[in-house]
């Protein structure tokens, strides 16, 4: 049998095993207008950029999804049981909960959700029918739309969120060895990415493609780092003279969903030379992390991306109980050309 019971998933935020709560799944807010606004504001410039080319992998049947259900058709004949499997997949905003959101942990502005499907079997053809949810916490990303760093941090945050719709279609859609498990109903929310091991990396190229697309010519850099035995790390960023002697910095630390990290704070040097550091501990000592830091003079704009990629990796030494986190770190620095 189609095992549909366990099916029912957050995958945007998060970690393995958690499954949003029977009653938020069933019984979704709609959103608010101040919601609405900023999707739809959000979502306009991300449907642009998608004319223009910019996101590194289609999330078009993700779009698509918030106006009427896509549908994917998957042969079964081989399988005696069922000759078809037609699903439909709809997405619907909803309104911000807090109360899911806490439970995923991190700080996030906004949540893609994969519901349990309603499932129907008629002339032996399956149909499953997925209502899924994307959720945008206004209060935060409210904030970041005041100026064009913050922007390109939603658009491409909304992006890793469709993402989430759109890798698992994409296996529905041609992925052979997804199709032939459906056919033996054996549902795999795997291609998901739940463990964002290609969502990071897109959302990260589509991040400094809009920076380009915007007006800020990039510079990156990729660091590895360790944390100690604590989990603590602390990391050379960039040397505050990049900055060119500005005095108005606007630094924000962000830590994706998943991202395993608390306490991360930028430290600024007192002089006009000198390393910005960021610091921070990881929530799991044994598992990877990942952080993002912005810093944003008043108008020379250098906007820090800080990646920390989802790996881990454990280092055996002569005590077999030390184990290190590893942290790896890709920074970009994004320097707004000078508009006048
Ligand atoms: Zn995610």
């Amino acid at each position: 049998m189609f095992k549909s019971t366990v099916v029912l998933l957050i995958m945007s935020l998060l970690f393995f095993g958690i499954f949003s709560s029977p009653a938020f799944a069933q019984f979704p807010q709609d959103p608010n207008h101040t919601e609405k606004d900023l999707f739809n504001t959000i979502f306009n410039r991300l449907n642009d950029s998608i004319s223009k080319g910019l996101v590194p992998h289609s999330v078009n049947n993700t779009s698509d999804s918030f106006f009427s259900p896509v549908l994917i058709e998957i042969d079964c004949s081989e399988v005696k049981e069922i000759e078809k499997v037609e699903i439909k997949v709809t997405t619907r905003l909803i309104n911000w909960n807090k109360t899911e959101a806490d439970r995923l942990g991190d700080r996030t502005a906004m949540a893609y959700f994969w519901n349990e499907p309603v499932v129907k079997i008629e002339n032996k053809i399956k149909k499953l029918n997925f209502t899924n949810y994307l959720m945008i916490d206004s209060v935060n990303a409210t904030k970041q739309e005041k100026d064009t760093l913050g922007q390109i941090i939603n658009e491409a945050l909304l992006y890793h969120e469709m993402l989430h719709g759109q890798l698992l279609i994409d296996a529905m859609k041609n992925g052979a060895n997804w199709k032939a498990k459906i056919c033996k109903c054996e549902f795999d929310l795997g291609p998901s990415d739940m463990e964002h091991t290609r969502i990071y990396d897109l959302e990260s190229d589509y991040r400094r493609r809009l920076g380009t697309d915007r007006g800020y010519e990039i510079v990156e850099k990729k660091i590895i780092t360790e944390a100690d035995i604590n989990g603590n790390f602390e990391e050379e960023i960039a040397d505050i003279a990049e900055l060119k002697g500005k005095t108005i910095i606007t630094p924000t630390i962000y830590v994706p969903p998943g991202g395993n990290v608390e306490a991360a704070n930028l430290e600024f040097p007192s002089g006009e030379t000198g390393p910005i550091k960021i610091k921070g501990k990881l929530r799991d000592e044994n598992k990877e992390g990942k952080v993002e830091a912005y810093i944003d003079p008043d108008n020379i704009g250098i906007f820090a991306d800080i990646t920390v990629k989802p790996y881990i990796e454990v280092m055996p030494t002569a005590n077999p109980l030390l184990t290190v986190g590893v942290l790896g770190i890709a920074i970009v620095l994004f320097l707004r050309k000078e508009m006048r």
